[in-house]
């Protein structure tokens, strides 16, 4: 028939051109629009601009029903992070931390590509908000250096705009996109607070005392005068976040850290060793002196519950460990005795937890 007419041959090479130039057009349009996504994430200022950019900023780019994210956070350190520039979580709606990512959804165990489909109450429920209207959704992971750092989560109210059968290509590059935002943020922030102090105690910090330790091994040797580490671990810490939630155990924290600041000296270096682990250097102070102020510490602690804002009890004991450098000048390696100090402080700070918690544990001293 088209041969019988040379001007129809023409109107359907043209259509099909037509069609071609279009899918080509759309294309591009949406390569444009994932780009600018992506820019958009890039160009994030700090943390809370990026969790905005993540979830409010993908929400609307993608016209989704919701967008969530989920960041493993195990140390709390991002959460603090925030709490310095005066974020709190509850500022920041659609993002979770979590300790470990796979309480969230069975699927975070092993997502190494998004996983897309339908939305299931009993995977999804914690996902996202309980009364958004969810259909289908996109689970992307945030992978760095092979481990998930969060997962970014889509819920679309149609059914069909997440299915199985979609390519994922697409959202695993956002994911990557992502993923490598999170990390300059987080590095970011890290910078800006690489100071001394730890933000929720106001006590110094673990590069501060490493470094302090050293200062102290010296002038023990110089002096000939002993010098004690105490070592202290808030006993089942993770049952108060568990039971009352992160900003109570927060909350214990900086109160167990001004009871202790009641019986030091001035002269004592009082430090955040890790997430509920604490250093306390004692200048000029053997083991038996040690012992004594580490059983003061113990009791205070223990003594009566730290009352949340709410007026609930939270009963609190530690477990401390107690070791001493007696300032003879056995080695000159000064970083060798000052980690050598730290590590038996740490041997007795674990013989105290495996010995029943809630007590005090000296080198040498008792066995
Ligand atoms: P143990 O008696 O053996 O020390 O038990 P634990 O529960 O205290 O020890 P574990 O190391 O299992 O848990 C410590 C928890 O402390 C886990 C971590 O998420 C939490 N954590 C660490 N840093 C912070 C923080 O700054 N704030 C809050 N709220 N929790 C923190
Ligand atoms: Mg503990
Ligand atoms: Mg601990």
């Amino acid at each position: 028939m088209d041969r019988d007419d040379p001007g129809a041959e023409t109107r359907k090479l043209r259509e099909s051109l037509a069609v071609l130039r279009r899918e080509a057009e759309a294309n591009e349009a949406i390569l444009r629009r994932s780009q600018e996504r992506e820019l958009n994430l890039l160009r994030a200022a700090d943390l809370r601009e990026l969790l905005t950019a993540l979830v409010a900023g993908l929400r609307s780019a993608f016209d989704l029903e919701v967008v969530t994210v989920c960041i493993a956070d195990p140390q709390h350190e991002i959460r603090h992070l925030l709490m310095a520039d005066g974020i709190e979580a509850g500022d920041l709606p659609g993002v979770r931390f979590e300790e470990a990512l796979e309480s969230v959804a069975p699927q975070f165990n092993s997502l190494y590509r998004s996983c897309l489909g339908p939305y299931i109450g009993s995977d999804h429920g914690l996902v996202f908000p309980s009364g958004s209207a969810v259909r289908s959704c996109a689970l992307i992971p945030l992978r760095r250096q092979d481990q998930l750092v969060g997962v970014l989560n889509f819920g679309s109210g149609a059914a069909d705009r997440f299915t199985r059968h979609h390519g994922t290509d697409f959202l695993d590059h956002l994911g990557n996109v992502a993923a490598v935002c999170l990390e300059n943020a987080v590095n970011r922030a890290r910078l800006v607070r690489s100071g001394l102090t730890d933000v929720l105690t106001g006590w110094h910090n673990r590069r501060y005392l490493q470094t302090r330790i050293r200062e102290e091994v010296a002038r023990a040797q110089r002096a000939a005068k002993p010098l004690s580490c105490v070592f202290l671990d808030v006993d089942f810490f993770k049952r108060v976040n568990d039971t009352w939630g992160h900003p109570a155990g927060d909350r214990v924290l900086r109160e167990m850290a001004e009871r202790v600041e009641l019986l030091i000296r001035s002269s004592d270096v009082a430090a955040r060793y890790g997430g509920e682990e604490f250093a306390i250097l004692l200048p000029a102070t053997d083991a038996p002196s040690a012992r004594i102020l580490a059983e003061r510490i113990r009791a205070a602690v223990a003594c009566e519950p730290v009352i949340l804002d709410d007026g609930t009890p939270v009963p609190l004991t530690v477990s401390l460990g107690v070791a001493s450098y007696a300032g003879v000048r056995e080695s000159s390696d000064i970083k060798a005795v000052a980690e050598e100090l730290i590590a038996r402080a740490d041997v007795q700070l674990y013989r105290a937890k495996r010995g029943g918690r809630n007590r005090v544990c000296v080198e040498a001293e008792d066995g």
